[in-house]
């Protein structure tokens, strides 16, 4: 072992072993006062200058003016000052996976979303559920580093999906059994996709995670209407060409077309490409949101797939983060987009600006949207912590406002999963997860980046520390075999 990776493995285990709840002095000590620091209200977009955050017990327990009584002695203090307090930010649109030969590459990315202020994922299935469930708790518990973790577990499919880990149903029976195993395994929301699982199949599972009062979220099979499957209960449409499909004024006919047999998919897109408008659009997504359909558009990853012509990513630096394992994962995508032609790059290219195109509809019609990458194991070059502020850049130059891009990646992933009581705004009471940034997010969003602090589950975490996390995960990835 080098010295610097035992300075780095050291400051991890002190940092881990620091108590989550820490046992209270007795003399109205805190754990931690942020002094002076302006305090970003995600709600509605206000920033309060000077204030002392207060977090004990792994909570924020009041934010005062400074130098009010509150604001006491504290085990820790932090100089907030020139700083801007957000609260932890949510990917909501993960995976892990590549097989069991890939569980420790897959875990050496929980650091890596912490010193990018990423405080919650959530993951969106993979074929590593068992080692996701378990991460889940261990975090929960302080026993492992990461952000915390809400998981569908495996995903529900038809049979011989190609995706890996999933549950392949052929009928209800079958799904009932599938949905029982999920709730007794206590996952946070229920995904679906559509690459073998037959649409009533699909329109029954919709219908019966809503009975069970849970939240779905699903690719959605080109027979059925986005608006039926809204109309149906989906919780949550994953990845932004669903949403652009269900603003065209003729969706139903194209999906009852293409269950028909009489369109394939490329006519159906075509066809949705042929006549959409924006107020065909704003039609359809003020019926989303009164349904209460979230928006999950993942543009990172389509981004880059989209301009791979442009941007091969070989020399990206962040790949020194990621594992060899992982890394080979993204030759089935690259792989793919080199067989198009000049044609094809610039169909990929306008159906990419053409989509992203609708986030300010969807915003306006009040959708909820989410902010998630997509990263992990398959999604070539769309980094697991660095993608998220990729996505908020990418919000943001589609049309979102900085504070609409901010509660995309805070507040609407709490409330979405249930936990707005606990999570998502900074307010006494919410969990002490909290980022402190060197530039104000509210004038660019870029300022996510800028990170000088992170607060995670009430545990301070300076710059130094984030950079020994950075660190440690670039020597753990370092030391992996080369591809297993
Ligand atoms: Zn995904």
């Amino acid at each position: 072992m080098s010295r610097l990776r035992g300075v780095a493995v050291l400051s991890l285990v002190l940092s881990c072993l620091a108590p989550v709840f820490a046992a209270r002095a007795g003399d109205g000590t805190v754990d931690v006062v942020v002094r002076d620091v302006t305090v970003i209200d995600v709600v509605d977009g206000t920033r309060l200058p000077h204030r002392d955050l207060v977090i004990d017990g792994g909570r924020i327990v009041a934010i005062v003016a400074t130098g009010a009584p509150r604001a006491r002695k504290a085990t820790a203090t932090v100089d907030g000052r020139g700083r801007f307090a957000i609260p932890g930010l949510w990917d909501m649109h993960v995976h892990f996976g590549g097989g069991t030969a890939l569980i420790e590459e897959n875990r050496a990315l929980l650091p890596l979303y912490v010193a990018h202020g990423i405080t919650g994922v959530r993951d969106a299935a993979g074929d590593l559920s068992d080692s996701v469930l378990a991460w889940r708790d261990a975090v929960a518990e302080g026993r492992e580093l990461g952000p915390r973790i809400f998981t569908s577990g495996p995903k529900i499919e038809g049979k011989d999906s190609i995706w890996p880990g999933d549950l392949e149903v052929e009928n209800e029976a079958e799904l009932d059994a599938a949905l029982e195993g999920l709730v007794a395994r206590k996952v946070d929301f229920i995904k679906i996709t559509d690459n073998t699982l037959s649409p009533a199949l699909f329109m029954a599972a919709l219908q019966k995670v809503r009975d069970r009062g849970l939240v779905s979220s699903a690719h959605i099979p080109m027979a059925v209407s986005v608006a039926d499957a809204s109309a149906a209960g989906l919780g949550s449409i994953e990845h932004i060409a669903y949403a652009y499909k269900a603003g065209a004024p003729d969706e139903a006919a194209l999906s009852r077309a293409f269950a028909a047999g009489t369109l394939d998919t490329r006519a159906v897109w075509e066809g949705a490409e042929a006549t959409f408008t924006d107020d065909s659009a704003r039609a359809a997504y003020r019926r989303l949101a009164a349904n209460g359909t979230a928006v999950t558009p993942t543009l990172n990853g389509s981004r880059v797939v989209a301009y791979l012509d442009e941007d091969d990513h070989a020399g990206d630096d962040y790949l020194r983060y990621i594992g060899p394992g992982l890394q080979a994962t993204y030759a089935w995508r690259v792989g793919r987009a080199a067989k198009d032609d000049a044609e094809a790059i610039a169909r990929r290219h306008a159906r990419f600006e053409r989509q992203a195109a609708i986030l300010p509809l969807l915003q306006a019609a009040g959708v909820r949207i989410l902010a998630g990458t997509d990263a992990g194991f398959l999604n070539s070059f769309n980094y697991p912590g660095v993608g998220l502020h990729d996505e908020l850049d990418l919000f943001v130059r589609y049309g979102l406002t900085p504070l609409q891009a901010l509660q995309a990646a805070t507040l609407n992933g709490a409330r979405f999963l249930g936990h707005g009581d606990t999570h998502g705004t900074l307010a006494p009471g919410k969990a002490a997860d909290v980022v402190l940034l060197r530039a104000d997010p509210l004038t660019d969003v870029r300022a996510v980046r800028a990170i000088d602090t992170v607060i995670l589950q009430g545990r301070v975490h300076d710059r130094a520390a984030l950079d020994a996390m950075l660190e440690d995960v670039r020597i753990r990835v370092a030391a992996m075999p080369a591809v297993p």
